[in-house]
């Protein structure tokens, strides 16, 4: 069961994970870009989180090598930590 959250840049680090793949493709409004980018700044986990999926994509994109299995697994862990309400 999930407590409180602390809120950064106006969002929660569940809201940031809600929106983070269409603010990385560019597709949130100027003001949801604004927040998560305040929230990334002072959120380690979520910058965190960030980094993961911008490899990924570059990954996806350049179509060279296979994705690292470390990155996975840190994104792997990551998500297993927000489902346990672990991620603040
Ligand atoms: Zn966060």
């Amino acid at each position: 069961m999930k407590l409180f959250k602390k809120m950064r840049g106006g969002l929660s680090c569940d809201d940031v994970m809600e929106v983070l793949q269409s603010y990385l493709d560019g597709e949130t409004d100027t003001e949801t870009a604004r927040k998560v980018a305040s929230h990334l700044d002072e959120c380690t986990d979520c910058d965190l989180e960030s980094s993961v999926y911008q490899n990924i994509r570059v990954s996806l994109s350049t179509n060279k090598a296979p994705i690292d299995p470390v990155v996975l697994d840190s994104l792997r862990q990551f998500g297993e930590r927000v489902s346990r309400g672990e991620i603040d």
